[in-house]
């Protein structure tokens, strides 16, 4: 029944739609399986494409950012993966006159833009308030969807507004930080719908302590975090300590599982050995947390989002 209804929204969506996509090597943990479907997206008329093609159709729904906050598991992905594409991909900063100091300037940015482009960006035009946004690997969309955050700032106290397209029913909708339910790390918008546009506020500042401020944030990251293949936190921080605190405490700093190992660095971060598997990957997070919670009656939760998996599957398609 899938697979015809694969076949058939395969043929809606026409040639730009690749059956059995290598989607784990999309994400930067580099493991995991294929999508059953691949399309990117170019611009709002594809996003149109997709809701038609859907509708009706029993095939489930996942939008891709960066893949820096995934683990596909090594079945891969049985429906379709969405990624947007250069429509999508745009900063943009008012140019001429601009408000004083106290005034606050909107930077528009596309859902497919690197989150650290736009940190640059709005560095480069003399704006400041964004620079914590150079240390996020991901998207806009996906930093929008996750309330990203770091260095004392997150998207939740950033943003101004955001428009996303539901893919379910088609409508769009668009609405600030009031409407999108963020929580730590979370927010409220429906796995169906995909954000396209987000505008953030930033302030006139002084480009060369902005630059000494990105600078400072890439180093903190380079000393503190490991490279190679992760999502970066695998955990929230529960209420007053740090996740990689609990993991460390329960002596599991270095742990390794086959393929997968809890990083000497960050004892937060699980790291994927090349060529490794995501099911390691998942069963080490699955032991971390239960050696956590019997060493120390903590109960961590998982920032990274499973895809693939049957405890969690990306937007079910109604
Ligand atoms: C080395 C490293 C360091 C990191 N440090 C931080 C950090 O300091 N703070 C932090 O918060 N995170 C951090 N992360 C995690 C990650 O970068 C963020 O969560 C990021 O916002 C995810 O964006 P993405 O585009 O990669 O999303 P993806 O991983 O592709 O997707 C994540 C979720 O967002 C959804 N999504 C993606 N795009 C859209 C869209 N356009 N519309 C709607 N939903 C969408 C996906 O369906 C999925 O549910 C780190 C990751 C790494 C690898």
């Amino acid at each position: 029944m899938l697979e015809r209804d694969l076949e058939t929204l395969s043929a809606k969506l026409g040639e730009r739609a690749i059956r059995e996509h290598p989607l784990g090597r999309l994400t930067t943990y580099r493991v995991g399986g294929d999508a059953a479907i691949y399309f990117v997206a170019e611009g709002e008329d594809d996003l149109h494409r997709v809701r038609i093609a859907l509708s009706g159709s029993s095939v489930p729904f996942l939008v891709l950012g960066n893949g820096s906050n995934m683990l596909v598991s090594d079945r891969g992905f049985p429906g379709l993966v969405v990624k947007l594409g250069s429509g999508f991909d745009y900063v943009t900063i008012p140019n001429g006159a601009r408000p004083t100091e106290v005034e606050r300037v909107v930077v528009a940015a596309g859902a497919a833009t690197d989150f650290p482009i736009l940190a640059r960006k709005s560095v480069e035009a003399g704006l400041s308030g964004l620079e914590w946004a150079v240390g996020i690997p991901g998207t806009v969309g996906g930093a929008v969807r996750m309330n990203a955050g770091g260095h004392g700032s997150d998207v939740a106290s950033c943003l101004k507004r955001c428009r996303w397209m539901d893919i379910a029913s088609g409508t769009y909708g668009d609405g600030g930080p009031s409407e999108l339910g963020f929580g730590y790390r979370t927010s409220g918008i429906a796995p169906t719908a995909i954000v396209t546009r987000a505008e953030f506020w930033a302030q006139e500042g002084d480009r060369d302590e902005s630059r000494s401020v990105l600078s400072d944030v890439v180093r903190w990251r380079r000393d503190n975090q490991p490279g190679g293949s992760n999502a970066g936190s695998v955990f929230t921080n529960p209420p007053g300590i740090s996740a990689g605190e609990l993991v460390e405490a329960a002596g599991l700093k270095g742990y390794r599982h086959n393929s997968a190992s809890v990083s000497l660095k960050h004892a937060n971060f699980i790291q994927a050995d090349v060529g490794g598997s995501a099911a390691d990957v998942y069963e080490l997070m699955d032991y971390v947390a239960r050696r956590v919670m019997d060493e120390s009656g903590v109960a961590l939760s998982r920032e990274v989002r499973l895809v693939g998996f049957d405890v969690e599957v990306g937007g079910a398609h109604s």
